[in-house]
């Protein structure tokens, strides 16, 4: 870590000593952060796009230190250091550790918990993130208890004196489940433990868990940060500077799972837009949602922007809007969901979200063996095609 790790903690002031020149400030809107933060006039060359530094090593002073405090491309690079100064902007965070999938940032997350603490998880979410405590983190020593997160009182029956992490994901996969960050936030400190938000789906354009009182915001980049169904990346960023995060930053740099410049260039290049594009992805739902949820062959619409949902008030309360992922029953099961998943011309059956296309799944049959999705439930993430042909393509689906 050394004098990389400084530089690259204070997201919110200092750039390194040769840095690119700042244009934002931390009090900027986030269209306004989203375009400029991590960027710059590059000093050495005025160009006004990042380089992509593909370096893997820097060449040190004769007194054998590192004149811009890189030395090593695991350890720390600049255009992934650009990345994180970004990322830590976008969430109103200190500092940012990026990785080379979201899954591996959750990873980092759960290693750096001592073997024997208990963690508190949510019923519904990411399928990877049970998975990871069940398949790996039980040997590991980590004891989980899976609850249902909409209610406060099932995580206060859930802690333990060895309780050590609330890991929080709303809305939630697939069920759009909503949990009360503040009420969470609120039963951590109780025991002293932690709370991590997985904001992959709301994205900081659409609720700021930091700013609610929560320690880490985790991220798949892959999904909506880099918006363009085209690279894999994860993120964990955090509130203060505290011996969990400088752990999870070691995790980073000493176990390895970083992502490449190239990789890093191409996430901080899609974040660019992302609040505009979160304004079609949610618009886009916002209208498939209600043609959903009027329409006779469709069973129950899960969206929290629906005055029906039964995450509808917390969400409204602690997001800006309800967000591009929605998820729908149909009558049936099974049999019933694949033939209608079967009829759509535009929209593309397939798996992730956060991309430009519209993609719909029948979660149950992704997940496999242990799945809590429905066999009715098909999942849909909204893209920036025109609502009305997405819903033209919807109701040619059902009309089926
Ligand atoms: C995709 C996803 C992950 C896992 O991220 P990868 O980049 O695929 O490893 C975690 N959480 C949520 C909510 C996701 O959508």
């Amino acid at each position: 870590m050394g004098g990389y790790s400084s530089q690259t903690s204070d997201a919110t002031g200092r750039v390194s000593p040769a840095g690119p020149e700042r244009r934002y400030n931390q009090r900027m809107r986030i269209e306004t952060l989203a375009v400029h933060a991590g960027a710059g006039i590059d000093e050495a060359t005025r160009a006004v796009i990042p380089a992509i530094h593909v370096s893997t090593t820097f060449e040190r002073h004769e007194d054998g230190t590192y004149p811009r405090g890189f030395n090593y491309t695991r350890s720390g690079n600049p255009t992934r250091q650009a990345l994180e100064t970004a990322l830590a902007a976008l969430e109103g965070g200190v500092a940012a550790a990026a990785f080379a999938s979201g899954s591996a940032a959750t990873a980092a997350v759960f290693q750096a918990l001592e073997p024997g603490a208990h963690v508190i998880a949510p019923d519904d979410a990411y399928y990877g993130t049970p998975v990871m405590l069940r398949e790996q983190f039980a040997r590991w020593g980590l004891q989980t208890t899976f609850v249902d997160m909409t209610d406060p009182g099932a995580v206060k029956r859930a802690l333990t004196p060895s309780t050590r992490l609330i890991w929080i994901e709303t809305p939630s996969n697939p069920r759009l489940h909503v949990t009360d960050i503040v009420a969470m936030v609120a039963l951590a400190k109780t025991i002293g433990a932690r709370t991590v938000v997985d904001n992959t789906w709301a994205t900081p354009v659409l609720q700021r868990p930091l700013e609610l009182g929560v320690d880490f915001v985790m991220h798949s980049t892959t999904k909506y940060l880099s918006g363009h169904s085209d690279v894999l990346g994860g993120a964990v960023v955090a509130r203060t500077m505290d011996g969990v995060f400088d752990r999870i930053r070691s995790i980073q740099t000493t176990l390895g799972a970083v992502p490449s410049p190239f990789d890093c260039w191409l996430v901080l290049r899609g974040m660019r837009s992302l609040p505009y594009r979160m304004r079609g992805h949610v618009e886009g739902a916002q209208r498939v949602a209600g043609y959903l949820a009027a329409h006779p062959g469709v069973a129950r619409v899960y969206y929290p922007g629906l005055l029906t949902d039964p995450g509808y008030e917390v969400a409204s309360r602690q997001m800006r809007q309800p967000g591009g992922m929605l998820s729908f029953d149909v009558h049936g099961g099974r049999a019933e969901a694949f033939a209608l998943v079967n009829r759509f011309k535009l929209v593309t059956r397939a798996t992730s979200l956060g991309g430009p296309e519209t993609l719909i799944e029948h979660r149950a049959s992704v997940e496999g063996e242990h799945t809590r999705a429905p066999e009715s439930l098909l999942r849909v993430s909204i893209g920036l095609e025109h609502p009305d042909d997405l819903i033209d393509d919807f109701a040619q689906a059902l009309e089926g």
